[in-house]
């Protein structure tokens, strides 16, 4: 079987591991800081905070940049349920823009129609899903013009640009995820990156139960911190990063280059602007032949995934909270049409060969 994820982890996070754990200093300690310099640096950011996961990251991030009960937050509905969670957090609302078609990302387009209507948006929430950066000209235009600061949740991103600028640099504030199946990882683990040292100051202290002074609580803060277990291991794996996200493209490359031409399927797009990562490497196939292919590559030993089948307001969570079917027909489409196939760095070249093997047969059957 050809795994759809793999993670990676090596001698060299072994061995940080027992350094931090002979130190016995396994909660906060040095690594947490020198994790957080070390990914904000990366990412062209001038502040990091740790925190205990992706989510946990987008709550703290949305709380330091003013996020509030009864605020509204534009964002896409064409996501992991965590991002528009993270907004039900606050006690604010999620307001639901459609994607566009191609980069599966927010469609700036949509996005303009609502904010011209309702003047109560607080925050652009904008997804680099699958690692595909969203059109950020348009979006940084439209934080501009409307007045509103734009959030980045990088969850998929790690490391990619746009312009030659790395995603997380852009909004107000971003939040990433080092969760096991990220194109890095710390177990479980996130990061809030901003430029601002009071969303910075602030950031710090919901991830440490509001804490200003020694033992000095003034807001209602959170346990989101990372360990510095977690952060040696982060400290590791951002070393290697850069490799595997070059992997990654080759990886995509190759499969575009002999899935591109197949009638009954499309391939990612290549913006020319833009460097992706490919958390994913998602494809589109009628919805009526998404079954039968995945029953095919899955009788082939390929693994293969759904990200995500349903858009976030289609959930009965959010069916509850008043949302309707059709709000985001473009995110309904994809939604039933998306299929992610193998892209991570350990594939070896027989593996891509399997993969587009099994994928042309499939288009020869029908
Ligand atoms: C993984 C992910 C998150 C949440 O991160 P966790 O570390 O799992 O909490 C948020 N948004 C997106 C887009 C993600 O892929």
């Amino acid at each position: 079987m050809i795994p759809l994820v793999h993670p990676i982890f090596g001698r060299e996070e072994k061995k940080i591991l027992n350094e931090v754990v002979d130190s016995r200093i396994l909660a906060s300690g040095e690594y947490v800081d020198k994790f957080e310099k070390a990914f904000a640096g990366y990412c062209g950011s001038k502040y990091g905070i740790a925190a205990s996961n992706g989510t946990t990251a987008l709550h703290a991030a949305l709380l330091a940049c003013g996020i509030k009960k009864g605020d509204m937050v534009l964002t896409t509905p064409f996501s992991f349920i965590a991002t528009a969670n993270s907004v039900l957090y606050c006690g604010a609302k999620p307001v639901f823009a459609d994607i566009d078609p191609e980069t599966y990302n927010i469609s700036a387009a949509a996005a303009e129609a609502i904010l011209k209507k309702d003047r109560s948006i607080r925050a652009l929430l904008i997804v680099h899903l699958y690692g595909m950066p969203a059109d950020m000209s348009a979006i940084m235009r439209l934080s501009k013009k409307y007045k509103v600061p734009v959030i980045e949740d990088c969850a998929q991103a790690h490391g990619a640009k746009f312009k030659g600028r790395t995603v997380g640099s852009f909004g107000a504030a971003a939040a990433f995820s080092f969760y096991a199946t990220k194109n890095m990882t710390t177990g479980e683990g996130g990061i809030v990156l901003t430029n601002s040292a009071a969303i910075d100051a602030l950031a710090r202290q919901v991830v440490n139960h509001g804490r200003s002074g020694h033992s000095t609580h003034t807001l209602l803060g959170y346990n989101y911190r990372l360990t510095n277990l977690a952060a040696a291991i982060g400290l590791v794996q951002l070393g290697k990063l850069d490799g595997w996200s070059v992997a990654r493209r080759r990886n995509a490359a190759f499969l575009n280059k002999h899935l591109g031409g197949l009638g009954f399927l499309s391939v990612p797009v290549l913006p020319e602007d833009r460097e992706p990562v490919f958390h994913q490497y998602t494809v589109r196939v009628k919805a009526g032949l998404r079954d039968r292919f995945m029953k095919h590559l899955a009788a082939k030993g390929i693994g293969c995934g759904i990200y995500y089948p349903a858009a976030i307001y289609r959930q009965p969570l959010y069916l509850d909270l008043g949302y309707r079917k059709g709000i985001c027909p473009e995110a309904e489409k994809a939604a039933a049409e998306v299929v992610s196939l193998p892209v991570h760095p350990s594939l070896k070249q027989e593996d891509l060969r399997k993969i587009v093997e099994a994928v042309q047969a499939f288009g020869e059957e029908l």
